[in-house]
């Protein structure tokens, strides 16, 4: 097909779109064709405001020039270098600065492409670790109801979002799920973290009874859970999902990302909450969402406890043919810089009153029955119609649209993750907004 970017209705047909309702969509197709800063272009030369960064990742912005023009340089340069056995200065310096801006103790990173495979190399290396120290029996693993680790098997198996699970046959065996932590009775409108719901991390201590601490490697969890709607970890959660793998000499995993890089107010939740894990999984926002590319970043222990055989002989059976792809490690060390230069985890931190406020104003719309902040995340979440679960949020969903502003739902939760460089005036358009549109449903 030649570069005629408009599309008849019958060139819709061959690209069969990811977690996209198809049919609707080929019949009312939403095209963006530009982007810029704050907001896309769409097809018909509308501005819509960007209320989502892409989708969790474009934490910049659109199209900086920093960053396009460091994918340029490279591309021209070195497009290409072979990931085994082989290396490049840029995936090197990317590593390191990772490294300067992660929690104190996480030291190692290993590239991947994308956050689903983030999500399968941490779980992969957990497992190996504990062989590698001589205790392979540890090879259970546990995720959390409504908890979302990508889409390969490993990530569904330790997942929690049942469309994501259900018709995919098996998946992993020795799975566990703890309990989610969202208690809409007592925790309903909280500003921040919520009070309530720190010992549903107990239920770590009734698997561990069940199964035996010998034979568990790892637990995996979003330190704040984003695509099932933005769920917040209560008041000393964390701490104490801590306090127990350590008791048990399991390994934590924080998958981070969508909370990596700033969203929360600091590079990562790890900071933000005060605990650190033994491995954190990232992608989207480490490249601003331009170029596809994940790492998992881990402390010494992990890493070292590899590092132990003779030296010619390959230390892990892991990697991909693009990890640490030099035009994706060039995006990387631009995108880092754009967030130091510009000041973006503190940006988002100091607009975090703002935001709240702002998220906050929309209770007592039509149909809203909880809003939930914290950084610059939101989500509003609305009664369900009877008997048609996600279509009011849906419905809510295509009217933002038509209206100017693109937000995401899941299931009936409104969730909103904006650009970090979002000024008070886009957040009182995005709101007002989404207001307007609440009160049409
Ligand atoms: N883990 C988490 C916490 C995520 O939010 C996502 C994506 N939304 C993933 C993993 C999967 O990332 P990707 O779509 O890049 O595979």
């Amino acid at each position: 097909m030649a570069l005629d970017r408009n599309l008849a209705p019958n060139d819709l047909n061959a690209f069969w779109m990811p977690f996209t309702a198809n049919r609707q969509f080929k019949k009312a197709p939403r095209m963006f064709v530009a982007a810029k800063d704050m907001h896309y272009t769409t097809q018909d030369g509308r501005q819509v405001l960007d209320g989502t960064a892409g989708l969790w990742c474009c934490n910049a912005g659109h199209c900086r020039p920093k960053i396009t023009e460091a994918i340029q340089r490279q591309a021209a340069e070195l497009d290409y270098a072979p990931a085994f056995q082989m290396g490049h200065p840029v995936a090197f310096e990317l590593a390191n600065r990772l490294i300067d801006i992660a929690p104190e103790g996480i030291e190692h990173v290993f590239y991947t492409n994308s956050g689903s495979e983030s999500v399968e190399t941490a779980l992969k290396i957990a497992i190996a670790w504990h062989r590698a120290r001589g205790e392979g029996a540890r090879t259970r693993l546990i995720g959390r109801e409504r908890g979302y680790h990508g889409v390969n098997f490993g990530g569904i198996s330790v997942g929690g979002i049942v469309n994501n699970r259900k018709v995919f046959g098996s998946l992993l065996t020795g799975v566990d799920h703890l309990p989610h932590t969202h208690l809409p009775g007592q925790n309903a409108f909280t500003r921040g973290q919520p009070e309530h719901g720190a010992n549903l991390a107990d239920d770590l201590e009734r698997i561990v009874a069940l199964h035996g601490a010998e034979t568990i490697a790892a637990v995996i969890v979003e330190p704040m859970a984003g695509s099932t709607g933005v769920l917040l970890p209560p008041k000393g959660y964390l701490e104490k999902l801590r306090a127990i793998t350590k008791k048990h000499g399991i390994l934590l995993i924080f998958d981070e990302v969508i909370t990596g890089f700033g969203r929360l107010g600091s590079p990562f939740a790890a900071q933000h909450f005060g605990v650190l894990p033994d491995m954190i999984t990232t992608a989207k926002g480490l490249t601003n969402g331009v170029i596809p590319m994940g790492a998992v970043l881990t402390t010494a222990e992990v890493h070292d406890a590899f590092m132990t055989g003779p030296e010619h002989l390959i230390e892990l059976f892991h990697g991909y043919t693009y990890s640490g792809n030099p035009i994706a490690a060039a995006c990387g060390v631009a995108t880092l810089e754009t967030y130091r230069e510009e000041g973006l985890f503190q940006r988002a931190a100091d607009l975090a009153p703002y935001w709240e406020d702002a998220l906050h104003s929309l209770k007592g719309l039509p149909h809203v029955i909880d809003i939930r902040n914290m950084g610059l995340i939101g989500a509003v979440e609305l009664d369900p119609i009877p008997g048609q679960p996600t279509k009011r949020a849906f419905d809510a969903f295509l009217a933002a649209y038509d209206k100017g502003i693109l937000i995401r739902t899941t299931g009936d939760i409104v969730a909103l993750s904006p650009p970090l460089i979002i000024t008070r005036a886009q957040i009182d358009d995005l709101i007002g907004t989404l207001g307007d549109v609440l009160k049409t449903l």
